[in-house]
């Protein structure tokens, strides 16, 4: 497993028992990770460790959110992340195998790596689909995307006009201003 170091935890000197840390995740987890899905985020970790002999078991919950592009209208879009997951650590000169559940490190070694379980954790939180809450697209980079003719306008304008009626809200009314801009553009 590589190992990246930025979010370690030193156990050699830990009593056996219960133990807490916490980390603030920034932009340079990401960039560690040249990751294009995630442009950055700000999200707190902590890890309760219980130390014994033979293992460590860590519980480990991240909270807080990254950016993202959004799926509709392409722009920075903040998503939420709220992760609760175990891990346990072993030891063995054998092997230094990782499934994202287990980890096994030398018994030479002094620190743990959370880093790349971090990461793991925060991509495998993202929501399939990643978007704006209604009404907060760019209404700008969504009319862009919409091809649109002269007789569809008219139809919209016309709905906004008896929108007092219909319902049409703020939000599709900068929709539709956008559109009609952009056709003028065309021109
Ligand atoms: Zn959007």
């Amino acid at each position: 497993m590589e190992q990246i170091g930025l979010y370690t935890i030193a156990f050699k000197g830990l009593k056996n028992g219960e133990h807490t840390f916490d980390f603030q995740v920034d932009n340079k987890l990401f960039d560690a990770f040249e990751t294009e899905e995630i442009k950055g985020g700000d999200c707190n970790v902590r890890a309760n460790l219980v130390r014994s002999e033979s293992m460590l078991e860590l519980n480990i919950t991240i909270e807080g959110e990254v950016i993202c592009e959004c799926d509709r209208c392409l722009e920075d879009c903040p998503i939420a992340i709220d992760y609760e997951g175990d891990l346990v650590v072993k030891f063995s000169d054998e092997t230094d195998y990782y499934d994202g559940d287990v980890m096994w490190i030398s018994p030479a070694d002094d620190v743990v790596d959370l880093t790349q379980y971090i990461y793991e954790s925060i991509v495998l939180s993202l929501p399939y689909s990643r978007v704006h809450e209604e009404g907060e697209c760019n209404p700008e980079m969504l009319a862009s995307f919409t091809e649109i003719s002269e007789e569809e306008l008219e139809k919209l304008e016309a709905q906004a006009e008896e929108s007092d009626v219909v319902g049409l809200d703020d939000y599709n009314k900068s929709v539709l201003e956008a559109l009609k801009d952009q056709m003028e553009r065309n021109k």
